[in-house]
């Protein structure tokens, strides 16, 4: 299985050549034709088994074919830890750099002031941690009536960090109808319960 039979568009084909990747991890070959058609997925996986391309490729493409531009964040990506996050949006920036679409990372422990002049200026894709997206939320720079995509990420690591209260309070704010994307590595009975909250019959995809 190679990149170019998932249906991946050619403007992310290319940039993810120019990563230097050949062939598409597990996750990666199961998850991206399911995102692409739409559905809910619940991906039980770790880091290090390729899952934030295995998101984040569809979720460029599915916004990169849109017919009209509007404005709005209409993906966002919650994870735990700042590192994650960081890390997440350098993807994005990579797979999507041929698309034109906007993106910026926001996370607790420094200003704000960098990071809401980025969102003044538009975003289609926000990467957060859980604290300081809520924060921004109650002062108005983030509104998600638009929100189109949903990826939990590492929803275990949100509990075991204390952030769960915190995630339910922001997936309160989402639009009901959405694709949502649920990523844990194990799956304890409070997660699975999160996750059927969730989903709409999602596909199941292990590595
Ligand atoms: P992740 O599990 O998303 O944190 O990815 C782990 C690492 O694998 C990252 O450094 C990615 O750049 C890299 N990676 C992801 N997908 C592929 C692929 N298909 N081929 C080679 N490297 C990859």
């Amino acid at each position: 299985m190679a990149f170019n039979n998932l249906g991946i568009i050619d403007s992310i084909l290319k940039a993810v050549a120019d990563e230097g990747y050949t062939t598409p991890t597990p996750i990666q070959q199961q998850a991206i034709p399911l995102v692409l058609q739409g559905r809910d997925l619940l991906g039980c996986a770790q880091t290090g088994t390729g899952k934030t391309a295995a998101f984040s490729i569809p979720i460029l493409q599915l916004l990169s074919q849109h017919k009209q531009r509007k404005p709005g964040i209409k993906a966002l990506i919650l994870t735990p830890t700042r590192e994650l996050a960081i890390q997440i949006n350098e993807s994005i920036a990579a797979y999507g750099k041929f698309t034109g679409l906007r993106h910026t990372v926001i996370f607790g422990g420094v200003s704000q002031l960098h990071q809401t002049n980025a969102l003044k200026r538009g975003v289609d894709i926000l990467v957060a941690t859980p604290g300081r997206l809520l924060d921004l939320i109650n002062q108005k720079y983030i509104d998600l009536r638009k929100l189109e995509i949903f990826v939990l990420d590492e929803a275990d690591r949100m509990l075991d960090m204390g952030f769960i209260h915190d995630v339910k309070k922001i997936i309160a704010l989402l639009p009901a109808k959405r694709q949502t994307l649920f990523f844990s590595a194990t799956m304890p009975p409070e997660i699975q319960k999160l996750a059927d909250s969730l989903l709409t019959k999602p596909a199941l995809v292990e590595v």
